[in-house]
């Protein structure tokens, strides 16, 4: 194996500890802790015990991280965020604290396999997709870059469902992560806040008064998150919600004991569970009371913090920078300005520009169905003073508007933070862009789609307020954890740096023409598809060809993620190989994983219609094996991490203009992937950065999309007019794929032919063309492994390094903390 020679790629840096006190720190948090003998211990248990003993190591830098940031007295930023998908954690602390090798050493005399006990490890799935990813590679960036922050977010007792596939279907089962322990978290019973809802408000004078109803207290959780080789970790605080005072002690003492527990059993159901929906919009009255929960519970906490070193809320603003992450914290704003007028007596002005020079927020989508709205009953029942609140703020804005914009009413109808018609609806995505001073895109199509589009109207009254942060991913997680051969290729080339600085992946410049260089490369990519193909057999017994092109879509599923549009291309291909047999076909495996949200039927569906195409194109001899389909279940962080290093082909084939940016397109370049997709999100970027000559780009542009939606797109006459089309589609609606229940898909297909809301059938043909260039471009190993190489040293702008320095400095304007190193 040529990577003999390499230098590990998991650094040594604890020079106070060696194997012998990591054995013997891991075997006493083993005893002490778990309780348990090393001799009747489970692999869990050498798991736990191992977190536990890693955990130490991070510890001491976080608390010493803690302490810097209070001396110095600078300003902070706190990242809201209803998810957080952060993965597993133990071999990323592992590297963060250089000391892979040492504890896979240590564990090795203790005769347990390291690399066994990381796969024991739960993903704690926080998060349904893009959007809490992104949330965990920038609290990694926070902790990396020694910035002063933390992230806020809730300790769901259940993430998100666990996927199963039975008969080709999706089961959802629930996903009890926190059941076989959480060494990794801290508890922090002190830190508990008191958060109401509901009640009624009333007026004395000017005064508004908040007659609260229930209270549930919110309890502290720690996660600590390591930055990387800076002796510093940066928190992740997660509220779980408990009955607190509650418990009603007399029913229980009376033998009441089901009425007495069934007020806490209620109260806790606000961390009960994640809402598995990613990207429409369903209101309820629960997912409410958990935005809610998390806003207020975090703004006490941050005040809390304030008062400790300051006798005022005077230069809060000052001190403090809060970031919305979508629209779900948005309650964050009323709940400022209630706590400052109500509780601490301010002026409603100075309130205000306060409150505006703290928050800032970024928008992760351009359809409207996404934006949140809340029914203004729900509101006035759960939140009754925020409500008021929001009308005020309402008043003062319009007012502001109307004054200096314009009068046109039309106008204000349109930018009022309450929707009008037959049930008025507070508009959270206008109320986050009202009280904030920035408001960031996530690439740059866009941000620029976004000031023409959802927010045209906001950018004329505010134009200044309007930016671009364009996305990225932390290259500890995305390479040093989920490719460590690739990891020692770029050590044994241009150092070790480029952990901490991607941008230095450009040296690998300098041999780019190497041939070793090359011959490593490919045989690294061949080596990650054996560790899938190895995975997939025994997941789902079906033999894969790690010769074979490896073609990957992995990502939510969705109508506008088009993997009907995949699914469409795998069929046409089927049948030119069945038609002819004699040609020199690429060997091609299609690999798709994904979760559907519990109520989406359509996106549902898509999965059946995926597995049912896989039964009959793997069990079809006449291929010979050149062709295979492949669902893998319960998509995850820990998936991601194993499937993407493995890929040659990146599917990004959203409908132009509807994937705000995306982020596993950036992990599949800097993996050595080359993308086939749409001109959407971040993929013009990647195209910028990486060259037209290593991309493959088709389809519509967003141009083009919208011109045809103006002239009228009628899907039909894509199916008639291009006979490839027509058959595969016929094929699915006759039941080709369903034998025994020939009507399965009749429905989604029409659907298709006649709506097509996502233009799958417009972009059909450019997107079969392309793919014929890929597998043409396959045949040429040279030119493929130089393309593969110019996808990975051009990725340097990708790293959320790179984000969040954007962020802090244009944004939120806090500097790195003077940490030791
Ligand atoms: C990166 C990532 C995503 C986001 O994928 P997109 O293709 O950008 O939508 C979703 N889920 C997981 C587990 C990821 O790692």
């Amino acid at each position: 194996m040529i990577m003999d020679n390499f230098d590990s790629p998991f650094l040594y840096d604890h020079p106070e500890i060696n194997v012998d006190s990591l054995k013997k720190t891991i075997v006493y948090k083993l005893i002490f802790l778990i309780g348990r003998s090393p001799k009747e211990a489970s692999q869990r248990d050498w798991l736990n015990a191992t977190l536990y003993a890693v955990r130490d190591f991070v510890t001491e830098g976080w608390i010493s991280t803690a302490r810097q940031a209070r001396s110095e007295d600078s300003r902070r930023v706190y990242y809201l965020s209803m998810e957080f998908l952060i993965g597993r954690t133990l071999s990323n602390a592992m590297i963060a604290e250089g000391i892979y090798d040492l504890a896979k050493e240590a564990l090795s005399e203790l005769n347990v396999n390291l690399e066994d006990i990381i796969e024991k490890e739960v993903d704690p799935g926080l998060g349904n997709g893009g959007l809490g990813r992104l949330a965990a590679c920038f609290m990694d960036s926070i902790a990396t870059l020694g910035l002063p922050g933390m992230g806020y977010g809730i300790r769901y007792e259940y993430g998100m469902f666990r996927q199963k596939i039975e008969d080709g279907q999706q089961i959802e089962r629930p996903d009890a992560w926190l059941e076989k322990g959480a060494p990794w978290e801290f508890i922090r019973p002190s830190k508990r806040f008191t958060v109401p809802f509901g009640g009624s408000i009333h007026f004395e004078g000017k005064k508004c008064i908040w007659d609260k109803g229930e209270q549930v207290v919110a309890l502290a959780y720690d996660q600590v998150i390591p930055g990387y080789k800076n002796d510093s970790a940066s928190t992740l605080r997660l509220w779980s919600a408990h009955a607190g005072e509650l418990f009603n002690l007399e029913d229980f003492n009376r033998g009441q004991h089901i009425a007495a527990m069934e007020g806490r059993a209620s109260i806790k159901n606000i961390s009960r569970v994640l809402y598995p929906d990613d990207s429409t919009w369903n209101g309820r009255e629960l997912r409410l009371r958990q935005e809610y929960f998390l806003v207020s519970a975090s703004l006490q906490d941050i005040i809390r913090r304030h008062k400790r070193s300051h006798a005022t809320l005077d230069n809060l603003a000052d001190k403090v920078a809060i970031h919305l992450n979508d629209t779900h914290p948005a309650l964050a704003i009323p709940e400022l300005m209630r706590v400052l007028i109500d509780e601490e007596g301010f002026e409603w002005q100075k309130a205000w520009d306060m409150t505006r020079r703290i928050f800032s927020y970024t928008c992760h989508t351009l359809m409207s169905e996404a934006l949140e709205t809340w029914p203004i009953e729900m509101m006035a029942k759960i939140l009754p003073r925020h409500l008021q609140m929001i009308f005020d703020i309402n008043d003062h804005f319009l007012e502001y508007v109307k004054t200096y914009v314009t009068t046109d009413t039309d106008f204000i109808r349109r930018v009022s933070l309450v929707e009008e018609g037959y049930q008025r609806r507070i508009r959270m995505g206008w109320l986050s862009v009202v009280g904030s001073h920035k408001v960031n895109g996530v690439a740059a199509i866009h941000s620029d789609l976004m000031v023409t589009s959802t927010f045209a109207d906001f950018a004329r009254i505010y134009p200044e307020r309007f930016t671009n942060v364009t996305n990225g991913i932390t290259p500890r997680r995305w390479i040093a954890v989920a490719n460590p051969k690739l990891a020692a290729l770029f050590d044994k080339y241009i150092g070790k740096e480029w952990r901490k600085d991607l941008a230095q992946i450009e040296n690998l410049k300098a041999h780019m023409n190497n041939t070793e260089l090359k011959h490593e490369i490919a045989d690294i990519k061949y080596a990650n598809k054996v560790r899938l193909a190895n995975y997939v057999k025994k997941e789902l017994d079906v033999d894969i060809d790690p010769n074979a092109l490896f073609d990957v879509q992995v990502k939510r599923i969705h109508e506008y993620k088009r993997q009907i549009l995949n699914v469409l291309h795998i069929i046409a291909r089927y049948n030119e190989m069945l038609e002819h047999p004699e040609k020199e076909w690429q060997p091609r495996v299609f690999i798709l994983a994904g979760k559907a949200a519990s109520a989406y039927y359509a996106a549902k569906q898509t999965i059946h219609l995926i597995n049912d195409v896989a039964h009959v194109i793997n069990n079809d001899e006449r291929l010979r094996g050149r062709l295979k389909v492949v669902f893998i279940p319960n998509y995850s962080v820990s998936l991601a991490q194993l499937i993407i290093p493995a890929a040659d082909i990146s599917e990004q084939i959203s409908l132009a203009g509807t994937e705000a940016s995306g982020t596993s397109n950036m992990k599949f370049a800097l993996n050595g992937a080359l993308t086939l997709g749409t001109l959407d999100g971040a993929n013009v970027e990647i195209l910028e950065n990486v060259g037209k000559d290593h991309i493959f780009i088709f389809g519509n542009t967003v141009e083009q999309v919208e011109q045809l939606r103006r002239e009228g797109y009628h899907p039909f006459d894509f199916y008639q007019r291009d006979t490839e089309l027509r058959t595969v589609v016929d094929q699915i609606i006759n039941g080709r794929f369903s034998p025994n229940d020939i009507s399965r898909y009749q429905q989604l297909l029409q659907g298709l032919q006649y709506h097509d809301f996502y233009q799958a059938f417009a972009d059909f043909r450019s997107y079969v063309d392309t793919q014929k260039l890929v597998d043409e471009k396959y045949k040429n190993r040279d030119a493929w492994i130089d393309s593969t190489i110019q996808n990975i040293v051009n990725m340097g702008y990708f790293s959320s390094d790179r984000t969040i320095k954007e962020y802090a400095e244009n944004i939120w304007h806090v500097e790195p903390l003077k940490l030791s190193r």
